[in-house]
């Protein structure tokens, strides 16, 4: 039973739930029920009909098994399969839209005792559990660089009962569609990490403003820039407890930074296999440059880079989706920074001219540059793991 739970049963978090019969769901039962439920999901459409099929057929819900009082505790093998089932869709932005609210968003409403009392998180987090509306994370800010989270300048403040948040974030997934907004914002000055809270926002309450993210890629993730101009709302829209919002949100960034590995191995060995069936078929004086030594060379190169992904993936699922420590983290999203751009240069440079067509793999490669950037710069990861380097050869002696 999780520490929640164990404290009081009635609050086991309602994600954790796997309903009667999951316990029988077998891997390949899971990956059917999710081409099943993707099926129906016309190509191109709009991320939220994604999300919503996805609600309706069961599969967020059972995404989730246990957790405690920082929230819920995601399956990693289910979310790999999960990603692995919306990226073959090839549409990245509602392969991002559908990431970054299964692996954070949604476990981040999951924290705390608001998620299970009636309450106004409670009831929002079982309409994103549905499907039947979305939730957007903001954390990035107007105030600070994205990879200075603790200097943000969004503030939330108690005042006559009620809270009072006020400020701005950017390039926030989902911004545009959805129903809900997870903002991190700091309850007092400082750069402690009980400085900041979560609130959730519904996005049309008075005082909030969404505009677009001036950008042609990954079009479907509905990215934008918010606007929160002394919105007033319920105390009850506090997510988790007051001063909470680091931790909450360190323990469930390391399951964002597996998803995003799984979802690099994912899309790294479709491109791959994209790029290999065309230079089979590309012939050079008569030959295929399949067979081109050169050729050949780079594209195993490229194969061990994300068969090395894939591994790392596999060893640090566990300790990264139970936030055990931040080294699974920093570890994976750093190895996804060093991985995804070199082999997907490498597939687009591969296609030639045709690598230029419309959403083809000259595209994918600077949408996919999301993956060295949103949720934590490579050059800030490669940071933590250098600070964890003494920690890490301990553990590699033992
Ligand atoms: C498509 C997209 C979707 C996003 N979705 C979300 C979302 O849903 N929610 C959300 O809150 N945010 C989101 N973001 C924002 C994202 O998390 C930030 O962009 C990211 O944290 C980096 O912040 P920044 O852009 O301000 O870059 P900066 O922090 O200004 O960094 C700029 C560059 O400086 C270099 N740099 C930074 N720090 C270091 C360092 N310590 N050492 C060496 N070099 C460094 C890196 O090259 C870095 O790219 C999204 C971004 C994109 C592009």
């Amino acid at each position: 039973m999780s520490d929640l739970a164990a404290a009081d049963p009635g609050l086991a978090p309602t994600g954790s739930d796997p309903g009667p019969a999951d316990g029988e769901v077998s891997p390949d039962d899971w990956r059917q029920r999710l081409a099943r439920a993707l099926a129906g999901v016309p190509a191109g459409a709009p991320a939220p009909a994604v999300w919503r099929a996805l609600g309706e057929a069961g599969v967020l819900r059972r995404l989730y098994r246990g957790g405690n009082a920082l929230g819920p505790v995601v399956d990693p093998a289910r979310l790999g399969d999960l990603l692995r089932a919306v990226d073959a869709r090839g549409d990245n932005g509602a392969t991002l839209s559908v990431l970054v609210q299964a692996a954070s968003a949604l476990p981040i409403l999951g924290s705390g005792r608001a998620a299970v009392a009636p309450s106004p998180v409670a009831a929002a987090r079982e309409r994103v559990l549905t499907g039947s509306a979305q939730v957007a994370l903001a954390a990035t800010d107007e105030a600070a660089a994205g990879s200075d989270l603790s200097g943000l300048g969004t503030e939330v403040r108690f005042e006559d009962g009620g809270l009072v948040v006020h400020g701005g974030k950017r390039w926030v997934t989902n911004a545009r569609s959805a129903e809900f907004l997870l903002v991190l914002a700091r309850r007092r000055p400082g750069r402690h990490f009980t400085d900041f809270s979560w609130v959730l926002v519904p996005t049309g309450t008075a005082g909030v403003t969404v505009r677009p993210a001036a950008t042609g890629l990954l079009a479907n993730a509905a990215t934008g820039h918010i606007a929160l101009d002394s919105v007033r709302l319920p105390a009850d829209h506090l997510v988790g407890a007051n001063g909470r919002g680091m931790a909450v949100f360190a323990r469930h960034m390391s399951t964002e930074r597996l998803a995003g590995a799984q979802w690099a191995v994912a899309l790294t060995g479709r491109v791959l296999a994209d790029t290999r069936e065309r230079l089979r078929g590309r012939t050079v004086d008569g030959e295929p440059l399949w067979h081109n030594a050169v050729v050949r060379r780079d594209f195993a190169e490229c194969l061990v880079r994300v068969a090395q992904l894939r591994a790392l993936c596999e060893d640090l699922a566990g300790t990264a989706a139970t936030g055990q420590n931040l080294s699974a983290g920093a570890l994976l999203k750093s190895a996804v920074g060093l991985t995804a751009d070199a082999v997907l240069a490498r597939c687009a440079q591969l296609q030639g001219a045709d690598g230029f067509a419309a959403g083809g793999a000259q595209t994918v490669r600077a949408e996919a540059a999301v993956l060295g950037i949103g949720g934590g710069v490579t050059e800030l990861m490669l940071d933590s793991v250098a600070d964890l380097s003494e920690q890490l050869l301990a553990e590699w002696r033992t």
